[in-house]
């Protein structure tokens, strides 16, 4: 994590900050600009500036939405330095977020005009069988919205309806937004554990916490949680499962030799740098690995709704997205708290 923070950094020195230009107002109009975050990647690295981009024309199933609060998270890094491959050209990163709906396409019949929403921004191919299926949380032939497709770091946007879930005014947005990190910490569900096995979840980080939140919400209240240098002295061989929050080779050493003979090891991390894995440390142990990617988003949403996973204190600084530069300085700097850009005038 220091070594990619170190490389952020070198990129971020080059970064280009422009000042916002006017705010453009919502018209009725499904079609107007917007001031955006947009990211080139040149032979000097990346740049990012604040542009007037188009917003597209609202089709009879999307609706136009006022972006009121855009998490930042490593994913976002990983974008915008070009760590990982994205959309070719131009790209607007953000892909946790939540808004108001300002319009609606006239076949929409899921969220009305004024509705608080938070948008999942995994778009599933709908092809696949799992797509078929309705199963398009496992769909294994996503885009993902602010890495492939054009992501939420402007002020207003067209999504696709069946991508927007209600949340009540009384959720603040930054909060309502937190549905997406819980919706990818949701998949350690695929792993099929039980809260009668014994479990380790191991990190220190916001993702760690929120995972270990999740994990209680779902009665799982006799797992333990270390950091990695508390997981380097519990003895060998006793877990049933083991979940990571923040995968290394260390960490996965680790994990290997925590997990009783044919345990689950449980991936859950995005990094984008490799890790090594020894096969004959492994094979010895026959587990099973389980790489997983995302939950399902409703059930991410209600969680949050129902208070039944609280963020409240992961929430951390918001920034006007004019001030894009010094947010992800702090948000590069800490990731106790999680950083959040407002657009338009809402900061
Ligand atoms: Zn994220
Ligand atoms: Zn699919």
């Amino acid at each position: 994590m220091i070594r990619f923070f170190d490389a952020l950094h070198c990129s971020l020195s080059s970064i280009l900050c422009m000042n916002s230009p006017a705010k453009s107002p919502l018209t009725s109009s499904a079609s107007c600009t917007t001031s955006a975050l947009v990211r080139t990647l040149t032979d000097a690295g990346a740049k990012l500036r604040i542009k007037q981009v188009e917003t597209s024309v609202l089709a009879k199933t999307q609706v136009l939405i006022e972006v009121r609060a855009i998490g930042l998270c490593r994913t976002d890094f990983y974008a915008i330095s070009g760590a990982i491959k994205t959309k070719p050209g131009a790209l607007i990163p953000g892909h946790e977020f939540s808004g108001v709906v300002v319009k609606t396409g006239d076949s929409v019949h899921n969220v009305s005009v004024g509705h608080h929403v938070v948008v999942n921004p995994v778009v599933p191919c709908g092809k696949c069988d799992d797509c078929r299926k309705k199963q398009s949380h496992c769909c294994a032939k996503t885009n993902f919205m602010g890495v492939d497709l054009d992501g939420a770091c402007r002020e207003n946007l067209v999504v696709n309806a069946s991508a927007c879930y209600r949340v009540p005014e009384h959720i603040n947005f930054e909060v309502a937004a937190f549905a997406e990190p819980v919706a990818a910490t949701t998949s350690i569900f695929k792993a099929n554990i039980s809260p009668t096995e014994k479990g380790l979840l191991i990190g220190d980080s916001r993702i760690a916490k929120l995972a270990n939140r999740v994990l209680l919400a779902h009665g799982f209240d006799q797992i333990q949680s270390a950091s990695l240098d508390e997981a380097s002295l519990l003895e060998s061989d006793q877990y049933d499962f083991v979940i990571e929050a923040d995968v290394s080779t260390k960490v996965f050493q680790e994990m290997v030799r925590l997990i009783r003979p044919r345990g689950k090891l449980i991936l859950k991390s995005r990094q984008h740098h490799p890790i090594q894995l020894v096969p004959r440390e492994i094979v010895l142990k026959e587990p099973t690995i389980h790489m997983v990617n995302y939950g399902r988003f409703d059930q991410a949403v209600d969680l949050i709704v129902s208070e039944r996973v609280r963020v409240d204190d992961l929430v951390g600084r918001n920034f006007p997205l004019r001030y894009f530069a010094t947010a992800l300085k702090y948000a590069a700097a800490s990731e106790k708290r999680k950083t959040f850009l407002i657009p338009g005038d809402h900061s």
